[in-house]
């Protein structure tokens, strides 16, 4: 697997460096030059096949001789072992759930295939690193969960100190060993920014920075896997499936453009989104333009003004956005609208649809997945398509029992992996939102 960097303007390289290195030099983001396809036989022979046995056998063909087959085999069996529920809603519709791993996020599954992959590359070579990841919320909890122990990586996670949810804050900072958690009086955003500022930073290239964030390919490509697997379950080949994806900043719906192109007849993308809209806005009239500040909105994971992932989808399409959002070539718009739905959802409108999912089908979704749902609620309205679609919930409803209980007016039960964070002590550093002072820190504790 060769990858290119969205700047074009950085050296190809392999699986392994992007890996490692997270952002290119050209501070564009690592892209698959090509990537193998799945045909119906090998979509039909994932039918009855458990999770983590279709993830071995996407990532064997997709990591092609980067990492030995039976390592690769322990490690995705090792990573995932939990369940990936598909939730009948209707006949024509399916809630996937990717909230049973151990920090009851989607960001799990990225986290966890991404931290065992870092290692496995990293022990062969004797060498060390630490990651910076900038967290909206559940990244960082995933990322520390996932890293936490392991002896030659060290983490350090920014979060914005009144956008994350008590039990967010508290599954990093109770950690301790390797992981540090730094609670920035900022938004994510400015966290964000701080980050990817320390990695373009020569001063500190000594210190082996990467990133955990969805800037790095190792995010995406484990987030092409669930995209395969429920189609698989629940369609025949070659019938069409639409998918909806509750977004902030695209990682999730980059690893769904992903599983098309390795041939998954994906008919559209839903990329729901909450009160930033930037990306229906971009969809809608060919001009982007972020928002600054972001927006606070319920679903807190997606409170995200200027998606980094956008790159990467516009590269797909033939055009080149850099990091500041600048689009100096166009990407083919026609095939982006046609392939891709994006749509903003209020928080008036999570908020009853929360109520209503649970009113009229009994089942309890929290405000991400709720997002979720009226995305493809609404494109349905629009366009009267009825293909069967599945919509994603991205977080247990136990992450967000408030809204979940002024809804529906059920608490909804605590999985045991968040109960065991509750009582624990919490340790954090405090930042503000200056580079400079983000620097020394880095300069003082790395050194
Ligand atoms: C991170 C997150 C999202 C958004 O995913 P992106 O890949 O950033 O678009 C949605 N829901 C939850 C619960 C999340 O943690």
């Amino acid at each position: 697997m060769k990858l290119y960097s969205t700047n074009l303007n950085a050296p190809e390289v392999s699986f392994q460096e992007a890996l490692i290195t997270g952002l290119a030099p050209d501070r564009g983001l690592y892209m698959p030059e090509s990537l193998p396809t799945f045909s119906k036989e090998e979509i039909d022979s994932f039918k009855d096949a458990p999770y983590p046995e279709i993830a071995y056998r996407v990532l064997s063909k997709v990591l092609e001789g980067e990492v030995d087959d039976e390592s690769l085999k322990a490690l995705t069996y090792d990573a995932y072992n939990y369940d990936v529920p598909l939730e009948e809603v209707d006949p024509q519709t399916y809630i996937m759930r990717l909230d049973r791993g151990p920090t009851a996020s989607f960001k799990d599954f990225a986290a966890r295939m991404m931290a065992r992959l870092m290692q496995y590359y990293l022990s062969k070579e004797n060498r060390s690193l630490t990651i910076l990841t900038a967290t909206s919320g559940d990244t960082g909890s995933a990322v520390a969960d996932a890293f936490y122990g392991l002896d030659n990586i060290k983490v350090i996670v920014l979060f914005p100190t009144d956008e994350v949810s008590d039990r967010q804050r508290k599954q990093m900072t109770t950690l301790g060993k390797n992981i540090t958690a730094i609670s920035v009086d900022g938004k994510f955003d400015d966290c964000q920014a701080m980050v990817k500022q320390a990695f373009a930073d020569e001063d500190l290239k000594h210190m082996n920075l990467s990133s955990a964030n969805s800037i790095n390919i190792g995010r995406l490509v484990p987030q092409s896997i669930y995209y395969i697997y429920a189609y698989a379950k629940l369609r025949n080949y070659p019938e069409d499936i639409i998918y909806s994806i509750p977004s902030g900043n695209f990682g999730n719906m980059m690893g769904c453009v992903l599983a098309r192109t390795m041939g998954v007849p994906i008919k559209k993308i839903i990329a729901s989104v909450n009160e930033n809209d930037e990306v229906p806005t971009f969809l809608g009239t060919g001009g982007y333009k972020k928002i600054e500040p972001s927006k606070n909105c319920l679903s807190n994971a997606m409170n995200v003004g200027h998606p980094s992932n956008l790159s990467r989808l516009i590269a797909v399409y033939g055009g080149v956005m850099d990091e500041k959002g600048n689009i100096s070539k166009e990407p083919d718009m026609e095939n982006l609208r046609n392939d891709i739905h994006s749509s903003s959802v209020t928080d008036a409108e999570t908020k009853a649809t929360i109520r209503e999912i649970y009113e009229k089908y009994g089942i309890l979704i929290e405000p991400h997945g709720a997002v979720g749902i009226r995305g493809l609620l609404d494109f349905r309205a629009q366009t009267g398509d009825n293909t069967l679609a599945v919509t994603l919930e991205t977080a247990d409803p136990a992450k967000f029992p408030e809204h979940v209980k002024a809804e529906t007016g059920v608490e909804p039960n605590l999985p045991e992996s968040l109960k065991k964070v509750e009582s624990k002590e919490e340790f954090m550093d405090y930042l503000g939102t200056d580079y400079a002072g983000f620097k020394k820190y880095l300069q003082e504790k790395l050194n």
